[in-house]
């Protein structure tokens, strides 16, 4: 039976609780165990689909199409086990399914109520579709004391008492803070944390604690005292220099033994941690720098293009390099300053967005990368505004746009009609945006001789997707006579899937999301290829 492990957050939010759980994760696969996370977020929206990446970061999607939270691609790229859409949760999702069933009349006139309907739908989830994994982790989104999180605690609460004590465990990050003026760290917040857990009935067995400093013995025997935790379960972790480092660190202060030593259960294997050392080492070690500008509309939060970063460190590691990223609001480019802001990059990469607002400005450093043989990589929104600058461009067609802005253009860039999975076919929608769009794993087929066919060494490549809009196929030949070759194309051959301009170094625009897919262990090709071609550059210029 898979015995299961919640991680829950106290005092402040983003102490890195999933990169806790996800190097927790590591940790046990390394001792042999499989592993399985998930997540829970107390949230509303029914999946994060419709959020705006200032709000919540990037949405990361699954192979199966979810549209779930960031900390789903943390777990994917420690453990390296594709998530699945029964991985991540909210509250949002959660009520609608309940919702559903009492319009149905499926409770047959009793009442509905957060205990036990809310909670008995959380419990299901946690253990739903479980097969022969060792341990599920399951993290809850927000912090302890929030309002939203009540059902969610309650449920894990009731979970344990179910499943027996001795098959489940508690961890719980918190903050320890150093005061400078008293040159302290203090231990009362992680206190008045475990209290409010311990008043929702949940003692936690493990403490985490998130400190700028390493934290004494005498404040760890603190914590042990007034959380009543044993002191070989009050573990540290301190600011890495990469996240890499992390396994590395809660080895080191032995959270995956006490974990195992919490069930009872004597390790498979003596772990192993050279991947994770070699990693370390390679980023540490890595001193030749390359410049990549981001040209986004988020660039003020880091978190929005997360798997994006990350992908792009890959590439970086494949290739011994150092990724600096200089993030450039999309709306601040013009004619007139777009050379002294791009002259310092090597690459150009556009990521996935929606909506007009900064596109004009993404187009003109299209332009510019087009010219002065820059190497640029667009993805999906990227992609499209590339073709959209080589039709007004090449082809001339000046109002060319895409009909996501408006249906006052000659539309190289619409809303795509219809598109097959397996038997189903699936229409373009506009006025429902929650979950319609083209999402996850769809199959393209290369072109023989492109460049990416090179750069993927294979004919036919998966990737996850997420749009609903698509570059026009009838204008294929005409851009190809002027140079941008339409390199892969949806099995059906309708649907554009990478561009690439033929007489350039490095210009490629693909359709699809390939950063998340991209794995620190098993970097995808695009960007260790693009990493690649913008260090030429820089050593050319
Ligand atoms: N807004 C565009 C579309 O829906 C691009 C989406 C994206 O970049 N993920 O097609």
């Amino acid at each position: 039976m898979a015995r299961y492990i919640f991680v829950t957050g106290g005092v402040v939010s983003s102490l890195g609780k999933g990169l806790s759980s996800a190097s927790l994760a590591s940790l046990l696969q390394l001792r042999g165990y499989k592993v399985r996370i998930r997540k829970l977020d107390p949230y509303l929206n029914v999946d994060p689909g419709t959020m705006n990446p200032f709000q919540h970061g990037e949405v990361f999607v699954t192979d199966d199409g979810a549209e779930t939270d960031l900390d789903i691609g943390h777990y994917e790229r420690f453990t390296e086990i594709s998530a699945t859409k029964f991985d991540n949760i909210t509250t949002g999702g959660i009520y609608s399914d309940i919702i559903k069933k009492e319009r149905r009349g499926d409770y047959l006139g009793g009442t509905v109520q957060v205990v036990p309907h809310v909670t008995n739908r959380i419990k299901k989830f946690i253990s739903h579709n479980v097969k022969n994994e060792d341990f599920i982790i399951c993290e809850i989104g927000g912090t302890v004391g929030d309002i939203e999180s009540l059902p969610f605690l309650e449920a894990i609460r009731q979970f344990s008492n179910d499943i027996g004590k001795r098959n489940s465990l508690f961890i719980h990050l918190t903050l320890v803070p150093y005061l400078k003026a008293s040159a302290e760290l203090k231990t009362k917040p992680t206190q008045h944390s475990v209290k409010e857990l311990r008043s929702l009935g949940i003692q936690p067995d493990i403490i985490i604690c998130r400190s700028e400093k390493s934290i004494p013995k005498n404040e760890r025997e603190k914590i042990s005292l007034f959380c009543n935790v044993d002191i070989k379960n009050v573990i540290e972790t301190i600011d890495v220099k990469t996240i890499y480092e992390a396994p590395i660190s809660f080895h080191k202060e032995k959270l995956d033994e006490r974990v195992l030593s919490y069930f009872n259960i004597k390790s498979k294997k003596k772990p192993n941690l050279t991947k994770w050392k070699k990693i370390t080492l390679n980023v540490l070690r890595s001193k030749k720098e390359v410049n990549i500008g981001i040209i986004g509309k988020y660039v003020n939060l880091k978190d929005a293009y997360k798997s994006l970063d990350e992908a792009l460190a890959h590439g970086g590691i494949s290739n011994k390099l150092k990724v600096k990223l200089d993030r450039i609001d999309s709306d601040s480019l013009r004619v007139d300053n777009l050379d002294a802001l791009l002259k310092k990059v090597s690459g150009i990469l556009i990521p996935g967005g929606f909506g007009k607002r900064g596109s004009e400005g993404k187009i003109a450093a299209i332009k510019y990368a087009r010219l002065n043989n820059i190497p640029f990589f667009g993805i999906c929104f990227g992609m499209q505004m590339a073709v959209i600058e080589a039709a007004r461009n090449l082809l001339k067609i000046k109002n060319a746009s895409s009909s996501e802005f408006g249906n006052n253009c000659t539309p190289v860039v619409g809303l795509i009609n219809e598109w097959q999975k397996g038997n189903k076919i699936f229409k373009g929608n506009e006025k429902n945006l929650g979950g319609t769009m083209r999402l996850g794993l769809y199959d393209a087929i290369l072109k023989k001789n492109s460049l990416t066919s090179k750069i993927y060494s294979m004919k036919k490549i998966s990737e996850r997707h997420r749009h609903r809009y698509e570059v026009n196929i009838k204008y294929q030949s005409e851009f190809e006579k002027k140079g941008l070759i339409f390199s892969a194309i949806s099995p059906d051959g309708l649907l554009p899937e990478i561009v690439e301009l033929k007489t350039h170094p490095w210009f490629i625009g693909v359709q699809f999301h390939p950063e998340f897919k991209s794995r620190p262990f098993n970097p995808h090709p695009l960007f260790s290829s693009f990493i690649k071609a913008a260090h030429k550059q820089k050593e050319i210029s």
